[in-house]
């Protein structure tokens, strides 16, 4: 996957280098590029924000350099033959950001980034790429970072690990929390390593029992208790028919009332 990101602060992306991103970029399966927006800029100043039409406080991007460094990094050749990348545009006002979207985005050839500082871009820069480019406003969820960059690093990394290869066992990415399957609409529950005892707390014994079967099933019911713990509204929109009767028998010794199977849809 290509990954183009254009911002102010290239250096912010600097974590990319590390870790799993890091090392997929070594081995070529990402291909992250940042860029200067400043580049695009063509006074002695390199200005990239001014003051909002309307007045109030803060300030505004300015289109200019967003068309030209957008132009620029879109029109610089296509990936395998498949065209323009996705445009994705961090802001509060976005759609929210899930696992779900980042599979959708992991699915993408070439995905570029526009993350803004000060109140944001000047909106006609949506307007303009909406109905050229596909276009994403997402938001990482209900809070105000003070710029785009911390967003991004969030959505590369979420996308960047489900590429093929990335992760060193695939298998765990079936497992997460959000992940579509069998566990689709539950949190992960508990997880543990060695010791089997420390500081007097004991590993369930069910995990060095070797039986995969009733493993399997623990897991499932220690998912099940922890996203009616964690996050009821979650469990409220668990598919009923996925549900088996020992499912039903957990929820119910949660206090947590499902609806029944012929309710469904
Ligand atoms: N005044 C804007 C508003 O209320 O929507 C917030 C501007 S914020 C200070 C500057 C930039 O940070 C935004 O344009 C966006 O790029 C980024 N940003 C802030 N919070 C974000 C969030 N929750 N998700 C994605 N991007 C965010």
């Amino acid at each position: 996957m290509r990954v183009d990101i254009i911002s102010i602060f290239p250096e912010y992306f600097a974590p990319l280098d590390v870790s799993l991103i890091g090392k997929a970029r070594q081995r070529g399966l990402l291909d992250i590029r940042v860029h200067q927006l400043r580049d695009w800029t063509h006074d002695v100043h390199r200005k990239v924000d001014d003051t909002p039409y309307g007045g109030g406080p803060g300030m505004v991007m300015k289109p200019e350099p967003w068309s030209e460094a957008i132009d620029a990094v879109a029109g610089s050749g296509s990936v395998s033959g498949e065209g323009p990348p996705r445009l994705i545009v961090p802001t509060p006002s976005g759609r929210p950001f899930t696992q779900e979207v980042a599979l959708e985005y992991a699915k993408e050839p070439w995905l570029l980034f526009a993350p803004a500082r000060y109140e944001g871009i000047d909106s006609r820069v949506m307007a303009e790429y909406g109905s050229r480019l596909r276009l994403d406003e997402v938001s990482i969820g209900d809070y105000v970072l003070a710029g785009g960059e911390a967003a991004v690093l969030v959505m590369v990394e979420a996308v960047g690990r489900l590429l093929p290869g990335v992760l060193g066992n695939a298998g765990s990415v079936a497992d997460d929390s959000f992940a579509p399957g069998t566990m689709a609409g539950l949190l992960e529950g508990p997880v543990y390593t060695k010791p089997p005892v420390w500081r007097g707390h004991e590993v369930p014994p069910i995990l060095l029992s070797g039986n995969h079967g009733a493993i399997a099933r623990w897991r499932r019911d220690e998912a099940l208790r922890r996203t009616v713990a964690k996050r009821p509204e979650l469990a409220a929109r668990l598919d009923p028919q996925s549900l088996d009767k020992h499912d039903r028998e957990v929820l119910d010794d949660a206090s947590f009332r499902v609806p029944p199977e012929d309710m469904a849809n």
